[in-house]
């Protein structure tokens, strides 16, 4: 699919490294996408229903771009963002649309730019340049797109050359989307379209709800999960289930990185939360104690653990507070990993069945934190940077910052924890770019032969992502 607009878009400008990066990123350039780690819904192609207006698809469910409007006083509202208490918000696309190119200029050098305008150019082939006053003009051209049957979203998927995708759902999630992707030939074990075991609204004492969940994962699951021990036997009933739908891991977004073995004070702390008296602190241990618990489940059940911690959720209370979760009201805050791992790596991690992929939004844990607990435990793997740090040069400082103690392989290769349909072959199309000027260079200083560089961007950007998920035989 990608990309002919700027074939030498983010390569190194020095000629020689240039050379090199040309040909590493032709290797891998049409390769197909393995998409481990999204947010995409998975109705979209479930039901392959055609994308509404352009807004509708690119602007109003993306927290990058109204989170920056926000930012210079444009109201999610305003840009169509829905409202928890259904007061009124913009509905017409087309001014959603003029108000987001009026402001255009504030994504310069953002990732966010680079991905819209590679969507519009490689994916829609709309090449006028967008500016407010031609706000109409590419809305129109991208409005008249998405009403053709290629761009229905089963038609992209073939397009973007997607060999699986994982979205991500709660155990609370009756995963009917995946049955029918599964009728239809697309879901499934070893499908194309999979699911993600993400838990937190059950495992977080702090979860809006937290408690009248944990009496519906009851309700699904036929376990009493009035009690701890039939809390766990839900759990892992879910997690069948998932499996079953096809997901090969699981992901944990916790306030921090702790781990916890409570032992036999388990079962009493949930009784206590349970009861509605939980003790300060009591959600932290628990947060924490469940890390180990899911690690166990995982050398059972063989579901990879995806660990992200250091998001302070719903920092902005007034947007919280009238456009809910997941809209841009977050921030990363700094994150412990060597003390806070420490239980989990005394209990399991170097047992190599056990398979943790860590990541963080605290770009100072790479070189000092993560890179040396993954280049000396077994059972990690370090996570592609994302939210905060999905540029380009955080991608490329990636690479500076992890090679020299976790090398390549330490790695897990690219994910694009993306819920924008539409951005994924840009966004994996930007690393592959990244990781070809990284190994040029490392050519070019004589540091690794070609060959070695070209077998190396290969595995980066197909093989490794695919046998660390277990997609395919090779895991
Ligand atoms: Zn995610």
């Amino acid at each position: 699919m990608p990309t002919s607009t700027r074939p030498d878009l983010l390569l190194p400008a020095e000629p020689g490294q240039r050379a090199l990066a040309r040909e590493l990123y032709a290797l891998v350039a049409q390769l197909p996408i393995i998409s481990p780690h999204g947010h995409v819904d998975p109705a979209l192609l479930a039901e392959d229903q055609p994308f509404p207006d352009p807004s509708q698809l690119l602007i109003v469910p993306d927290h990058y771009v109204t989170r920056m409007l926000l930012s210079q006083g444009v109201s999610p509202g305003e840009l169509g963002v829905p409202s928890r208490d259904g007061s009124p918000v913009e509905t017409d696309g087309r001014r959603i649309w003029r108000r987001f190119a009026d402001g255009w200029h504030l994504f310069r050098g953002t990732p966010s730019r680079l991905w819209l305008e590679q969507t519009f150019t490689e994916v829609f082939g709309v090449h006028t340049r967008l500016t407010p006053g031609t706000a109409d003009e590419v809305y129109d051209a991208l409005a008249a797109r998405l009403a053709e049957p290629d761009f229905r979203p089963r038609a992209l998927f073939e397009r973007f050359n997607i060999e699986v995708l994982a979205t991500t759902e709660s155990p609370l999630d009756d995963l009917g989307r995946h049955a029918k992707l599964a009728a239809d030939g697309w879901g499934g074990p070893g499908g194309r379209v999979v699911t993600t075991f993400r838990p937190d609204n059950v495992v977080d004492l702090d979860f809006e709800g937290w408690s009248s969940n944990v009496d519906q994962l009851g309700e699904i699951t036929g376990e009493d999960t009035g009690t701890y021990a039939g809390y766990l036997a839900a759990l892992r009933s879910r997690r069948a289930a998932f499996i079953a739908a096809g997901a090969t891991s699981s992901d944990h977004g916790h306030p921090t990185a702790r781990t916890l073995d409570l032992g036999a004070d388990a079962a009493a702390l949930f009784d206590r939360a349970r009861r509605g008296a939980a003790e300060p602190g009591d959600a932290e241990a628990f947060r924490a104690h469940m890390l180990l618990e899911f690690a166990r489940m995982s050398l059972d059940d063989g579901l990879v653990m995806q660990l992200h911690p250091g998001a302070v959720r719903n920092h902005n209370r007034w947007l919280h507070a009238r456009h809910g979760r997941d809209v841009g009201g977050d921030i990363p805050q700094v994150t412990e990993y060597v003390h806070a791992l420490a239980p989990l790596l005394d209990a399991h991690g170097n047992d190599p069945r056990l398979r943790v992929v860590l990541y963080t939004l605290d770009e100072d844990t790479f070189t000092r934190e993560l890179a040396p607990l993954a280049g000396g435990y077994a059972a990690l793997l370090l996570g592609a940077p994302w939210w905060f740090l999905d540029s380009p040069e955080v991608l490329r400082r990636f690479r500076e910052s992890v090679t020299e103690t976790a090398g390549f392989y330490n790695t897990a290769g690219f994910v694009d924890d993306t819920r924008a349909f539409c951005s994924i072959p840009v966004r994996h199309d930007v690393a592959r770019r990244v990781d070809a000027g990284f190994l040029a260079r490392l050519v070019a200083e004589h540091r690794l032969p070609m060959d070695e560089a070209a077998e190396t961007i290969v595995d980066l950007a197909y093989r490794l992502p695919k046998r660390v998920f277990k997609f395919g035989e090779e895991s």
